[in-house]
C-alpha cells in the first residue's frame, strides 16, 4: 500500500508504527458515588499516577537528565496542598472525583495566571499536565506517554514543537502527521535533528495501519506498508542510494562557497539547541547562522535560568570557535508555545504577541536571556539577532535593554566581550519596507523568508491547505528580499537568509545575483548549498 504526503525531512526510515493522540480531558459535573467511595478512587489514581511519573522520569532521565525534572515537577504538583485541598472540597460537596480534580487544577492554574512572575505563571499549564494525567486513569484512558521498546515512526494528527524537540532521536527513526506544512516548526527542527518526515496527510492519515512496519521517504513523502518482500527489498535499496548520494556531496563539506565571479558566501547552519552544533560542524558549516534559542525553551521543564542558558550558549560557541555563531534571542509564540508559560489564547496568534513583542513585555525573561548571551560572548564569535520587528521603536528598545544588560554585569564584574555584532530579523514586510531605516541600527540582517512569505502572501506556514499559496519564490516576496538586500549594501551591512529556502537550490543563482552574503540552512543541507554556490552562474 502507498501513501502520499509532504516529503519534508529528507531520510528513509523503515520501523514500526506508534500512535500519539492528544488525550480527551473533557469531564461531566456528575454527583458521585459518595464523598469515601470518590475519595478512594482520587487517592488510587493518584498513586498510579506517581508511579507513571516515576517511570517517565527513570526513562528520560537516561538521554537528559534536565529535561526529566518536568517529571518530578509534575509529582510536586500533585501533592500541592491548594490542590489538594480543591479536591477535597469538590469530593465532600458530593461530586465525582474527575470534576473534583479538574476543577481544583483550574482554579489553581487561574491563580498562578495572575502572578507577575513568569516562571510561576508557567506552572499554570504544568498543574493542568499533572491533572489530567489522573483525570486519564480515572476515566480508565490508557496513558499515551509511554514509548514501546526500540525503535519507531511516531505517528500523530499534529505534533507540538514542544514534543518533537523531546523525541528520543535514538529510537524515533521518523514521523507523519496529518497536518503541518514544510515551514511548520515541528518540521523545521525534524530536519535540524536529521529525523526523516512526511507531513500533511490530510486524510490519508486515517488509512495508515494501526500497527506494523511503515516506511518513509522523506523526500518524496511516500508511505509504504503492508509490502511484499519484493516492495521492502527495493524500499532499502532506494534507502541506500540515498545514502550514497548524500555521501557523494561530503566531497563539499570542507569547500569554500564561492561563485565563478568570486562572491564568496558563508553557508552557516540553523540549529535548535546544543546537540545540534556537532551536526553543523560536521557537515562544514561556516558557522551557526541561526540558533533558535527558543528551543532551549521547549524543551526544559521551566524556563531555564541563567547558568542553564550560559552552558548552553557557551558550549555551542566554544564548539564553533572562531566561527560565528548568530543566536536569536526568544521567539516564542504562534505555533511555538511554552506548556510552562500560558499565553493567553489569541484568536490569530501568528499576528498576536510573539517572539520580540513577548520580550519587550516581560522584562525578567528577557533580561535572564540577555545577561546569558552576553556572558556567553567570551567564549566564541557570538552575534546577537532580534526577531519578528516590525519597527525602529523594537529595534531601539532591544538596544536599551541591551545597554543596561551589560551596565548591571559591568557593576558585578562579569566580562563580556566587547564586539558582539547586533541583527535583526527581516521576516515581516514591515521590516523589509524599512530595511534602509533599521540598516543604521545594526550589524547585519538575516531575512526569514518563512514569516516573510507568510505574512507577505497571507498564508499560514503550518497550514498545508494554502501550500499553493505559500511559495518563498513568489515574486512578491523575492522582491522584498531583494528591497532588503540593496539597503543593507547600501548602508554596508551583511545580509543572510536563515528561513527554509535559503536551501532551495533553485533559488541559490537568484540570491548570489542580489549578493546575498551568507545562506543558513540545516546541517545536513550545507555540503548541498555550497555545491549549489559554486556551481552558480553569478
Ligand atoms: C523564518 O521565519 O524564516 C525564520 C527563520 O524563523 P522561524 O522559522 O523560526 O520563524
Ligand atoms: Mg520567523
Amino acid at each position: 500500500m502507498l501513501l502520499k504526503g509532504i516529503g519534508a525531512s529528507p531520510g528513509a526510515a523503515l520501523a514500526p508504527i506508534h500512535y500519539i493522540r492528544q488525550p480527551d480531558l473533557s469531564v461531566k459535573k456528575l454527583e458521585g458515588k459518595g464523598a469515601a467511595a470518590e475519595r478512594a478512587r482520587f487517592e488510587r489514581a493518584r498513586e498510579r499516577a506517581f508511579r507513571e511519573l516515576d517511570a517517565l522520569y527513570e526513562t528520560a532521565a537516561q538521554a537528559d537528565p534536565a529535561a526529566a525534572q518536568i517529571f518530578e515537577i509534575h509529582k510536586l504538583m500533585l501533592g500541592d496542598p491548594d490542590f489538594c485541598d480543591g479536591v477535597e472540597a469538590g469530593l465532600s460537596e458530593g461530586l465525582n472525583a474527575e470534576y473534583a480534580v479538574s476543577s481544583a487544577a483550574a482554579v489553581l492554574a487561574d491563580f498562578l495566571n495572575t502572578l507577575d512572575n513568569a516562571v510561576m505563571r508557567g506552572r499554570a499549564a504544568d498543574i493542568r499536565d499533572a491533572a489530567g494525567r489522573i483525570i486519564l486513569i480515572l476515566k480508565g484512558a490508557a496513558d499515551g506517554g509511554a514509548f514501546p521498546e526500540g525503535e519507531i515512526i511516531v505517528a500523530a494528527e499534529d505534533l507540538l514543537p514542544s514534543q518533537t524537540v523531546r523525541l528520543d532521536r535514538n529510537r524515533v527513526r521518523g514521523f507523519v502527521t496529518k497536518y503541518g506544512a514544510m515551514t511548520s516548526h515541528s518540521v523545521i527542527l525534524a530536519r535540524t535533528m536529521g529525523i526523516p518526515c512526511v507531513v500533511g496527510l490530510g486524510e490519508g492519515f486515517d488509512r495508515l495501519p494501526k500497527s506494523g512496519e511503515l516506511a518513509v521517504d522523506g523526500r518524496s513523502g511516500e508511505l509504504l506498508f503492508d509490502m511484499s518482500g519484493a516492495e521492502r527489498a527495493a524500499f532499502l535499496r532506494r534507502a541506500e542510494s540515498a545514502a550514497g548520494e548524500k555521501a557523494a556531496l561530503s566531497a563539499y563539506t570542507s569547500a569554500n562557497a564561492v561563485t565563478p565571479g568570486g562572491h564568496s558566501v558563508l553557508v552557516c547552519a540553523n540549529i535548535g539547541g546544543v546537540g545540534d552544533a556537532e551536526g553543523a560542524a560536521a557537515f562544514g558549516a561556516d558557522g551557526v547562522g541561526l540558533f533558535r534559542s527558543e528551543f532551549l525553551y521547549l524543551e526544559s521543564p521551566g524556563f531555564p535560568d541563567e547558568e542553564t542558558q550560559l552552558a548552553a550558549y557557551r558550549a555551542v560557541l566554544e564548539k564553533l570557535a572562531p566561527k560565528p555563531v548568530t543566536i536569536r534571542t526568544l521567539d516564542l509564540g504562534s505555533d511555538k508555545q511554552l506548556p510552562y508559560f500560558d499565553i493567553p489564547g489569541e484568536e490569530n496568534p501568528a499576528l498576536g504577541c510573539r517572539a520580540i513583542r513577548i520580550c519587550l513585555k516581560e522584562p525578567s525573561v528577557f533580561r535572564t536571556q540577555l545577561r546569558a548571551l552576553l556572558r556567553a560572548s567570551v567564549y566564541g564569535k557570538l552575534e546577537i539577532l532580534f526577531p519578528m520587528i516590525t519597527s525602529l521603536d523594537q529595534v531601539l528598545a532591544a538596544k536599551e535593554r541591551v545597554s543596561a544588560a551589560k551596565a548591571e554585569l559591568g557593576a558585578e564584574g562579569l566580562a563580556y566581550s566587547g564586539d558582539i555584532l547586533f541583527g535583526v530579523m527581516i521576516e515581516t514586510p514591515a521590516a523589509a519596507l524599512m530595511s534602509d531605516i533599521l540598516a543604521r541600527e545594526v550589524d547585519f540582517f538575516s531575512i526569514g523568508t518563512n514569516d516573510l512569505t507568510q505574512y507577505t502572501l497571507a498564508a499560514d506556514r503550518t497550514n498545508a491547505r494554502v501550500r499553493d499559496i505559500f511559495n518563498p519564490a513568489d515574486p512578491a516576496v523575492l522582491k522584498l528580499i531583494k528591497m532588503t538586500a540593496e539597503n543593507a549594501h547600501a548602508n554596508g551591512i551583511r545580509v543572510g537568509i536563515c528561513g527554509e529556502s535559503a536551501a532551495d537550490t533553485s533559488l541559490t543563482g537568484f540570491y548570489m545575483s542580489i549578493g546575498i552574503d551568507e545562506l543558513s540552512v540545516s546541517p545536513a543541507a550545507v555540503p548541498a548549498v555550497k555545491k549549489a554556490v559554486i556551481e552558480s552562474s553569478v
